[in-house]
């Protein structure tokens, strides 16, 4: 390969498996690689690209506003910050956001609200706020975010961890019923696992996890970073069940597919915990990060982006439900969130990612078992059939290779 994967491989930390092509542009659902190969994008860096690459009014944004004012810290007001936010809290009926980079800041922010929350209005004794959360929770990366990942990889030899954690049996309200105690601050959950394998919990199970948590008034906390934002064919993946969580944190698409812009939105309650001094971040919520994030909520309005996923999602999924193949136990998903979970005894994930980019189609494997399609939600039905296509023949491949050896 190309110089550019020997560098990478020679100066970058190897803390990553990445396919071997080397991207160079992207426009739309497409990038391209240094020899100028096209590959249609069904990663969308982790649903960070759901607007499509370089989309010309994201892009128009991010000129106008670099021209203008880009980075002045929270020492100051700006005029882009306040009709950001605004419209981030209309979008998902919370009162109130603190905007920070990253998913893992955004996801910390909401552990420290939930814990001062905690003490300072549920009047739990201080340091022993308790915050449950799921089993195959992925959060980010953090020190203390790895605390409470069910994930031995991620923690190996990080210690020591960040006690005060608890693990529930995700889709299971009585596991969560039995943890609950009166020091318990919040319920931190994805409604739908991304990393964990694109994990849909049963009908009715979030909503019966609001019910419960009001009733022990216990903060839910949902991590709508990946499948927030139309990903699973609502503004909200909370919107599926009618829930309104006390704490949303959203991350990854909210950039547009240009920068890190994340942010942490809560109830009145929850946010006024944070006074001077308390919390912070030099670039969470600079004016270059406003403007940009203000423009995607708007064009996931206006271009009816959530729609817009259920629709083309339904497709894809009645498209790949006619695939036969032995090597598929399941396909599960919610919009243009989609997981093909492969038996491990027939075929690995990783070897169809690694034939489906041969063909030009990039998607990646999650938990080693499971092929991840969540394309930018601009994807059409012609580019959904050609996907589809391909998925069938690597599979039809693959169990002809098995069925002769
Ligand atoms: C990606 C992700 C994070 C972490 O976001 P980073 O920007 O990588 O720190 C947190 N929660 C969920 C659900 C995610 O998918």
């Amino acid at each position: 390969m190309s110089s550019g994967s020997d560098l990478e491989n020679r100066y970058c930390a190897q803390n990553y498996h990445p396919l071997p092509v080397v991207l160079s542009r992207g426009e739309g659902v497409y990038v391209w690689d240094e020899e100028g190969n096209k590959y249609l994008d069904m990663m969308s860096a982790y649903s960070a690209v759901s607007h499509g690459h370089a989309n010309p009014r994201l892009v128009a944004a991010l000129k106008a506003q670099a021209e203008k004012l880009c980075i002045v810290s929270r020492a100051f007001y700006t005029d882009k910050l306040g009709p950001f936010l605004e419209r981030a809290c209309e979008l998902t009926g919370q009162d109130a956001a603190l905007p920070m980079n990253t998913g893992a800041e955004a996801v910390e922010t909401a552990v420290k609200a939930a814990r001062r929350w905690g003490y300072e209005v549920k009047g739990i004794t201080e340091n022993q706020a308790e915050i449950i959360v799921c089993s195959g929770n992925f959060h980010g990366r953090t020190t203390t975010i790895i605390s409470f990942s069910d994930e031995a990889e991620y923690q190996k030899n990080f210690g020591p961890l960040t006690p005060g954690f608890k693990i529930a049996q995700y889709g299971d309200i009585d596991s969560l019923k039995a943890l609950i105690t009166p020091n318990t601050a919040a319920f931190l959950i994805e409604p739908i696992q991304g990393e964990g394998g694109i994990v849909i919990p049963p009908a009715g199970y979030l909503k019966a996890c609001e019910t419960l948590c009001r009733e022990h008034n216990v903060l839910l906390i949902a991590d709508e970073i990946q499948c927030g934002l139309g990903r699973t064919g609502k503004m909200l993946a909370c919107n599926h069940e009618d829930v309104v969580p006390d704490g949303l944190i959203l991350g990854k698409a909210l950039g547009g597919g240009i920068m890190p812009v994340s942010m942490f939105l809560a109830k009145k309650e929850v946010m006024d915990v944070f006074v001077p001094g308390t919390h912070g971040s030099t670039f969470g919520g600079n004016p270059l990060a406003a403007a940009i994030g203000l423009e995607a909520l708007n064009i996931l309005v206006d271009e009816n982006l959530a729609e817009r996923s259920m629709e083309m999602g339904n497709y894809m999924m009645g498209e790949l439900n006619k695939l036969d193949s032995a090597m598929i136990s399941t396909i599960r998903g919610s919009g243009l969130f989609i997981g093909i979970e492969i038996d491990p005894a027939l075929g690995s994930a990783r070897e169809i990612c690694e034939r489906l980019m041969t063909r030009g189609l990039l998607s990646k494997e999650t938990h080693e078992t499971v092929v991840r399609l969540a394309p930018p939600l601009v994807i059409t039905k012609e580019q959904i059939d050609w996907a589809v296509d391909q998925i069938g023949q690597v599979l039809q491949e693959l169990d002809s290779i098995r069925l002769a050896s």
